[in-house]
């Protein structure tokens, strides 16, 4: 087990159980979010097995100790990533459903005025984007 889950575990005050590491490790290798049955997937590719039920057990209680957060990407299901990756938006292809991460985020000046217009202090801000990937449109 890499240190990092070890530590994220520790962190969060949660025992490291095989069922934890898992869905974490998962969480951790995968360049986009992922939704339980993809998780369970992955999970099987390294030759072990978590029930279902078992991973959305763990994914509450994931969001809920602030390892990972839920991602509406306008699908069935919700998905999940590692709140501990930088800053970044999505993008979602509404064909094929390809999820990309996009860096860039330039939202100062809308930060900004919603503070003067409305007194408000923004403290983050989640934004998916949706529309047709390079090979659907
Ligand atoms: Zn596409
Ligand atoms: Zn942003």
């Amino acid at each position: 087990m890499n240190s990092m889950i070890k530590k994220t575990l520790q962190g969060a005050n949660l025992k490291q159980t095989k069922a934890r590491i898992a869905v974490l490790s998962a969480l951790e290798e995968s360049k986009v979010p992922m939704d339980a049955s993809e998780i369970h997937k992955q999970i099987q590719k390294s030759n072990s097995d978590v029930d279902l039920a078992t991973i959305y057990r763990i994914l509450e209680k994931f969001e809920a100790s602030g390892i990972a957060h839920r991602v509406n990407l306008n699908k069935d299901r919700f998905h999940y990533e590692l709140l501990s990756l930088p800053h970044h938006h999505h993008v979602v292809c509404k064909v094929c459903g390809k999820v990309q991460d996009i860096q860039d985020c330039d939202l100062s000046t809308v930060e900004q005025s919603v503070k003067e217009n409305l007194g408000f202090a923004i403290q983050n801000h989640r934004l998916e984007f949706f529309g047709f990937c390079k090979n659907c449109s």
